[in-house]
């Protein structure tokens, strides 16, 4: 039985998916992993156990990769054609939509968002699968004017068998980003959910065969890092990785793909993004994007502006007015819908609570926060809003991706020292600038290294625009035409025509 905050009841089909014996969806059929092993996934709200979920291991991710290639090369591309394929893609949509309320209900179980944030990323997972069902027809090769009575033209074909390794942030929305384009440009999936999170995953299983999907086209494997997701990097019969998670994990995928098949590789990584403000901003309107863009998500989105730079004119005005809102932020349950949830796991408290000291031993000043919850809310994993103010750069915690509700706020004088010490890291995967003088934004915008900047905003996102990391941040972009390009190779046909 689910525990649940007073008032609150959960959707009966919730409730049935909860109750049954979760299965590895392979080759279009629910089975039990090989060596018949399972690990619980967690409510974070309250450390409950909601499920036992099967743990894949090497002989099931064989069956997978195999369900993946027969699909391929017998039911998939260019077998069904590109409108089948945007229909079918469209129809899983239509399944989400209709299924919105328990897709939100179990992101918010097992990551712990708070419901209204849960319903945005499912929505968000919607229209990614929408947008990219419009690409699957317009995915076309091109003609090369070249020397002699020769025609030359391009294919632009899909890969074959593609592993998705997904984070457990944003677990719905990160299986969309790279079930979308993957599926749109003729490939065959196996998706490893992280093993916090693997619920939504199993459940839009469900509707993908509900929409029709071919038997084979999509696999979900469930289970660790090691050794679920590490057969999938190893494996002889991948033709890609894509993988999105923490940079340190993206160097081992890169590993074993060099060392297995050179499969082809694709890295949504870590960030530490400079969100930096000049004086004569809009403070109103920065100090409420400010707030969000340092603490959504319980601070758990790589995009985030974890490193603050406030212009010192207006530095103590802004810090004064954070440190208010975030001391206001309701905490809680995420099906109450609270400001903020728990952080996902007993490991991520523990990693960011020992940040936290960290910060505080080198000598970064504690203006808010740092704490773990107390009372009603010590069973979950609940953490204060915390602000560090510093004015060295050098700090771990002002250079190393935290993850949690914590962000580094420091001041600055000149617009090239804003700059530099944005560019002061080894990551680069988003930034932006607050100011009214346009030439000054743009002057950051070409000197930052971030595969993403906003002027006058934060976190904005579309299925059209390509989002990549700079710098140790990854390897391609995702999102537009860009990903595209991530899941399909080309291929040159010359035409002797003499
Ligand atoms: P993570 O620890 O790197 O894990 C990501 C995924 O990789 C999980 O499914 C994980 O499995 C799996 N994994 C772990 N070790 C592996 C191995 N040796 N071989 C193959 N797969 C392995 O990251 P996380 O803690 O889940 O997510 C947070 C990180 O993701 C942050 O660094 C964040 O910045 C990054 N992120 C980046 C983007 C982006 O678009 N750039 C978006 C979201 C998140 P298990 O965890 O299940 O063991
Ligand atoms: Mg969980």
């Amino acid at each position: 039985m689910i525990q649940l905050p007073t008032g609150i009841q959960l959707q009966e089909k919730t409730l049935a998916f909860l109750a049954k014996t979760q299965h590895l969806f392979m080759g279009g059929e629910w089975t039990a992993p090989a060596e018949g092993q399972y690990f619980p996934t967690l409510n974070p709200a309250n450390a409950e156990v909601l499920a036992e979920i099967p743990l894949a291991t090497s002989p099931d991710i064989d069956q997978a990769v195999a369900a993946a290639r027969h699909a391929f090369q017998n039911h998939w591309h260019p077998k069904i054609k590109p409108a089948k394929r945007s229909q079918l893609i469209h129809k899983l949509a239509d399944l989400m939509q209709r299924d919105l309320p328990i897709l939100m209900e179990l992101e918010t179980l097992d990551n712990g968002k708070p419901l209204n944030k849960a319903k945005y990323d499912v929505l968000g997972a919607i229209n990614h699968f929408r947008y990219y069902a419009g690409w699957a027809t317009k995915i076309e090769g091109t003609t090369i004017p070249v020397d002699g009575h020769k025609l030359v033209y391009t294919l632009r074909e899909p890969l074959g068998v593609v592993g998705l390794i997904i984070p457990w942030n944003f677990p719905l929305m990160m299986a969309a980003w790279k079930l979308a384009p993957a599926l749109a440009c003729g490939n065959c999936c196996v998706l490893k959910p992280a093993e916090q999170t693997p619920l939504s995953a199993l459940y839009l299983c469900n509707l993908i065969q509900e929409a029709g999907f071919p038997a084979g086209v999509v696999n979900v494997v469930t289970g660790p890092g090691v050794p679920t997701g590490e057969a999938i990097s190893q494996h002889m019969d991948i033709d890609k990785v894509s993988f999105t998670g923490s940079t340190v994990v993206g160097r081992k995928i890169m590993t074993a793909a060099a060392s297995s098949n050179l499969k082809k590789v694709s890295l949504e990584l870590g960030g530490k993004s400079p969100n930096v403000i000049f004086a004569d901003a809009d403070l109103k309107a920065v100090s409420q994007s400010a707030l969000w863009s340092s603490f959504y998500n319980t601070g758990q989105e790589c995009t985030l502006g974890s490193r603050l730079y406030v212009e010192r004119p207006v530095y103590e005005e802004f810090i004064t007015k954070l440190k208010e809102q975030a001391e206001q932020l309701s905490i809680g349950n995420g099906l109450t819908n609270p400001d903020l949830g728990p952080v996902v796991s007993q490991k991520q408290l523990d990693r960011v609570l020992n940040y936290i000291q960290v910060g505080q031993n080198e000598g970064a000043e504690l203006i808010t926060g740092g704490e773990r919850c107390t009372g009603a809310l010590s069973d979950g994993y609940f953490l204060h809003p915390t602000i560090f103010g510093h004015t060295n750069d050098d700090l771990q915690v002002v250079q190393e991706e935290i993850f949690g509700p914590v962000v580094v706020v420091s001041p600055f004088d000149k617009p090239e020292e804003a700059i530099s010490r944005a560019n002061h890291t080894r990551y680069g995967l988003a930034a932006a600038v607050w100011t009214q003088d346009i030439s000054k934004a743009h002057r950051f915008a070409q000197a930052t290294q971030a595969g993403t900047v906003w002027i006058n905003g934060y976190d904005l996102f579309d299925p059209a625009v390509p989002f990549g990391g700079h710098k140790e941040s990854g390897i391609g972009a995702e999102m537009g035409r860009s990903a595209i390009d991530l899941y399909t190779q080309e291929k040159s046909v010359w035409v002797n025509l003499k």
